[in-house]
């Protein structure tokens, strides 16, 4: 499902200064598979993110998502890419808390231009899958932060997507919005769904849906 070969990302720094993020990453994820990227601040984990998603290109190698090969994706294609194949879930939620539950949850949609019927059938699955129909038109705002979790990955499940991306999900959370999410995560496992976890949260380690731990040490894979 996702295939990283030697994969080299540099980043310019004011222009001069090159720092190399990823020093040859290889790495095969299959389609249904929980993994979550270990390593400490800065080893290049939001990196390997970024990259999957399509939201960077690596400087070298190749990079095939879903059959995609992402790494030479012109932006409109990787921006229809993104909308369609990956759900991403962010450290912070990135909820506008001035607007609606449905709002909020339907903004990836906004340059789809899908009918209000459709836009209606795909609210409504995730509003269901995720228990929150009965708050769809409060303000997020108003919302406790297990509800406003909700909303998030209720957002990044939208299009259906098979992919799901989490960077850093928990490390906003208290102890039991984290065992939530967790709960979360276990069920979008058994929907079939490719998982890839950023995190240092030792909550995740050792965990029973974990397929792989992958540790990432300075740009490399340990
Ligand atoms: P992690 O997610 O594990 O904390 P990152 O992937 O964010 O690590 O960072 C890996 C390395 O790349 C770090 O040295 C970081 O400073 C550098 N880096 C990340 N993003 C940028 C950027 N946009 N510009 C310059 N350097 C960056
Ligand atoms: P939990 O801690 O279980 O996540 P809370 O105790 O924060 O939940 O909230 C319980 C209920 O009260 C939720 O349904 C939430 O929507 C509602 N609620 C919380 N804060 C507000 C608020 N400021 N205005 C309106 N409703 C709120």
């Amino acid at each position: 499902m996702i295939e990283l070969k030697e994969i080299i990302k540099e980043y310019e720094v004011n222009n001069q200064n090159i720092v190399t993020a990823l020093k040859g990453i290889n790495l095969h994820i299959k389609e249904g598979e929980l993994v979550v990227l270990k390593g400490s601040s800065g080893s290049g984990k939001s990196t390997i993110l970024s990259l999957i998603a399509a939201l960077s290109k690596p400087t070298s190698g190749e990079i095939i998502v879903d059959g995609d090969r992402i790494s030479k994706l012109p932006d409109n294609f990787a921006s229809d890419f993104r909308r369609h194949s990956i759900g991403f879930v962010f450290q912070k939620y990135n909820l506008i808390s001035s607007l609606s539950v449905k709002d909020n949850i339907i903004l990836p949609l906004v340059p789809m231009n899908l009918d209000e019927k459709e836009i209606e059938e795909k609210l409504s699955r995730v509003l269901k899958m995720f228990h929150i129909e009965h708050k769809k038109n409060q303000l997020v705002k108003n919302l406790s932060g297990g509800e406003q979790q909700r909303v998030a990955i209720a957002r990044a499940n939208i299009n259906n997507p098979k992919i799901i991306i989490a960077d850093e999900p928990t490390a906003n959370l208290d102890e039991k919005l984290s065992l939530h999410f967790i709960d979360i995560v276990k069920e979008l496992k058994a929907q079939g769904k490719t998982i890839v976890i950023a995190t240092h949260d030792p909550l995740f380690f050792g965990l029973e849906i974990v397929d792989r731990e992958i540790e990432i040490y300075q740009g490399a894979i340990v």
